[in-house]
């Protein structure tokens, strides 16, 4: 009797080795089909086909287990090889740590973006004029600081709102930085203003409204300046991934992914800044990610702690909108600080990490 349950036992751990053995070969087989998919650029999920082998199974199915049972059973198989492929896909996207383990740097002049020194890019929501953008980034280049923000082309909700200055403020934005040997970011909305947009810039922006503009991310895609690309204020982090994989799938490596914030039910600050979003970003891609605290927040009095929280969470860099006279800014003029803030701003900074760029 003892002997017998022995044998059986035995047999069982035997059959258990065989089906151990099945399962990953089984695995393999779907490694290699989603090899030959990704290639050939199919959806690696068919239904149709899992249906087919669900039916073919049940058919030939002669028990003791019973149909439904044999379903359930192989439907988690499936589930599993799936999931198999699903990692290979996102492990094989040009934007992944899995394929390119080493960060990404994006320089800009002698400003290393994801170098390891965070970086700070200051400056006015909007263009205004000569002498506001000038105040601003004299107070920039007098930090060290090597980065000018500003909008030429204005996404406004209303369009009654000021629209940017357009092409004269590339121009205000250009004279001015090369005067404190600044480097200029600024958001372009669309393909047609790029080839204009590249004499005077030198980090393109593609504001969180434009983020699945997909015309518009092939377009700098096929340009070789760095593109600062903002999450979408209703993206996943997936879709923001992709958006991304689109800029370099197109031929531009020079991609700065930036945190700012996302529309959630809370209505005490403008967006809800998706803190974990930079960890998540930084383990999942080689790229540089910034936070955008401005427009995070949409309020000015909690702009520090937020950019300390993003630094302490990995994150390459700020983005901060700073104005000489807010309460008269034609846009965003609640969160933007004057420079006196700036300067309280950047000394407590300090705090958080020794020196910025
Ligand atoms: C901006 O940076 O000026 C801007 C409009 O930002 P976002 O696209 O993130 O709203
Ligand atoms: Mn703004």
């Amino acid at each position: 009797m003892t002997s017998q349950l022995e044998a059986l036992r035995r047999e069982l751990d035997r059959i258990n080795e065989e089906i151990l053995k099945w399962l990953n070969r089984r695995a393999e087989v779907v490694q290699e089909i989603g090899r030959l998919k990704l290639k050939q650029g199919i959806n690696r999920f068919d239904p149709v086909r899992e249906r087919e082998m669900l039916d073919h199974l049940v058919r030939i199915n002669t028990g003791p287990f019973d149909d439904q049972t044999i379903r359930a059973l192989f439907k988690q198989i499936f589930a599993a090889s799936l999931k198999l492929q699903q990692k290979q896909h996102e492990d094989a996207l040009l934007v992944s740590r899995a394929r390119k383990p080493e960060d990404t740097v994006v320089a800009v002049g002698s400003v290393r973006i994801g170098g390891g020194t965070p970086v700070i890019i200051a400056g006015p929501c909007s263009v205004e004029s000569e002498a506001q953008t000038d105040a601003v980034a004299r107070v920039i280049a007098e930090h060290g600081l090597g980065l000018i923000r500003g909008g030429a082309f204005k996404p406004r909700t209303s369009p009654y709102d000021f629209q940017g200055l357009g092409v004269e403020g590339l121009k205000i934005l250009r004279e001015v930085a090369d005067r404190y040997g600044l480097k200029v970011v600024s958001e372009i909305m669309t393909p047609g203003d790029l080839d204009v947009a590249v004499r005077y810039v030198d980090i393109i922006q593609i504001g969180a409204r434009n983020m699945q503009n997909f015309a518009l991310l092939k377009e700098v895609g096929a340009l070789s300046t760095p593109v600062l690309l903002k999450r979408g204020m209703a993206a996943t982090i997936e879709e923001f991934k992709f958006a991304a994989e689109y800029i370099l799938s197109h031929g531009n490596p020079n991609v700065i992914l930036t945190e700012r914030g996302i529309r959630t039910y809370e209505k005490a600050t403008r967006n809800t800044l998706d803190i974990s979003a930079v960890p998540i970003l930084k383990q999942e891609t080689h790229l540089p990610v910034l936070v955008d605290v401005s427009h995070a927040a949409g309020r000015r009095d909690i702009l520090l702690p937020l950019a300390k929280a993003a630094l302490a969470a990995g994150a390459d860099g700020v983005m901060i909108e700073v104005h000489p006279d807010p309460s008269v800014a034609l846009s965003d003029a609640q969160q933007q600080i004057d420079l006196d803030t700036f300067r309280r701003f950047m000394a407590e900074l300090k705090t958080a990490a020794p020196a910025f760029v």
